[in-house]
């Protein structure tokens, strides 16, 4: 009985729920999106002291630049390639379901408050004060600072770093137990979150834009479980549905909050206690897949650009689709692990080829919906790069 109650099925039974309630009581469901707040934002308070002290007790860990240096190129490695596989497997869908122009949607009024380039891109990585990018939540940034602190700590006396290093585990852990905590309240947050969103938004955009949601979809779905499942199985040696089951809670909670940063600390949880993972390994690669890798991100933007140039009546051909699948590698790294951040990125690789950026009106009815579910893969991505490269970690 405990094992059928637990906190994974009870979340799963409660998004199943959270649908006809939030179609058929309306008003309630979005009087009670304030327990999806809370939900929402015990995650968040755990996030920024978390990614702080995990990469920093992880990089201590590790003990040596050439052993950091090891781990830091096998994930990036692993992160590109992944990713690269999640836009090809997304362009080819495409190419395999025919979007037919549909010259009823374009026009739809669209405009957006702030371009990003290329260079403001790179300069938002490079924190200058370390407390500003603290205070405001700033990740990537957070992360290349505990990387560089942690690289320099390495240089200096082991007394005075062994006492840096046992307050960071310390706090670490303690975050760890706070966010078993917070996990007792998933069923209640994701029934909250869902059912308000259900009531807000309704499922009819699903319907009008079935086609192009159920490209998404299957695109997601063959990556997933297929590509993912494959690297698990051959790179990684271990059983992807076994260890799917072990950590679903997180890609539940990824479904609901749409946010992979909000999910890190259920991630890390699961990855270490259920999955196996080690902690040195998780502490480091869980926070930098959250916001770098975005299998999902890139092979939605990929077919979502498609769909909107099939809409304006323009094929894409050989050469600009291999645009679209680099510049869809780079607007899923630049994403942030937010709802939505996705749809922004999206603009640069509209931009690479010329499309107007208009289109991306025509997909925004359905945009919520989609990012539950790449946020998903995303998730489950970074889960299985973990332990793929724990395999790596002595
Ligand atoms: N919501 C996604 C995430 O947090 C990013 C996106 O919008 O695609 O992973």
């Amino acid at each position: 009985m405990k094992k059928i109650l637990s906190i994974e099925n009870l979340t799963l039974i409660a998004i199943i729920l959270s649908v006809p309630f939030g179609i058929y009581f309306k008003e309630l469901s979005i009087n009670i999106s304030l327990i999806g707040t809370i939900f929402l934002n015990l995650l968040k308070l755990v996030i920024v002291p978390l990614i702080l002290s995990s990469v920093l007790v992880s990089i201590l860990g590790l003990n040596s630049l050439t052993r950091i240096k090891e781990v830091g190129i096998k994930t990036l490695i692993y992160y590109m390639s992944t990713t690269t596989i999640a836009v090809i497997t997304g362009l080819l869908i495409v190419n395999f379901f025919g979007f037919e122009s549909n010259a009823e949607f374009s026009g739809k009024e669209f405009s957006l408050d702030k371009e990003i380039s290329l260079k403001d891109f790179i300069l938002s990585l490079i924190p200058s004060n370390p407390v500003e990018s603290l205070a405001e939540g700033k990740v990537i940034q957070i992360i290349i600072f505990s990387i560089l602190i942690g690289m320099a700590l390495l240089k200096i006396a082991e007394d005075k770093r062994s006492v840096i290093f046992k307050f960071f585990d310390g706090l670490n852990d303690g975050l760890i137990v706070l966010t078993r905590w917070i996990i007792y309240l998933t069923p209640l947050g994701v029934f909250s979150i869902v059912s308000s969103l259900v009531a807000e938004k309704g499922i009819d955009p699903i319907l009008g834009l079935w086609k192009y949601a159920l490209a998404v979809f299957t695109g997601l779905l063959v990556h997933a479980v297929i590509n993912l499942g494959l690297i698990a199985y051959l790179v990684g040696r271990f059983n992807p549905l076994d260890y799917f089951l072990r950590i679903r809670e997180a890609v539940i909670v990824a479904f609901s909050t749409a946010s992979s940063s909000a999910t890190l600390p259920v991630s890390m949880e699961v990855a270490e206690e259920k999955g196996g993972v080690k902690k040195k390994t998780a502490g480091f690669v869980l926070p930098l897949g959250a916001t770098i890798n975005m299998d999902g991100t890139a092979l939605y933007e990929a077919v979502a650009v498609l769909f909107i140039a099939s809409i304006y009546g323009i094929e894409l051909g050989l050469y600009q689709q291999i645009i679209v699948a680099l510049t869809a590698t780079l607007a899923s790294i630049g994403a942030a692990g937010i709802p939505g951040a996705g749809l922004v990125t999206m603009v640069m690789v509209l931009n690479a080829v010329g499309l107007p950026l208009e289109g991306i009106g025509v997909i925004l009815a359905v945009d919520r919906f989609l990012d539950m579910l790449r946020t998903s893969v995303n998730v489950w991505g970074d889960l299985v790069g973990t332990k793929v490269v724990d395999r790596f970690v002595k």
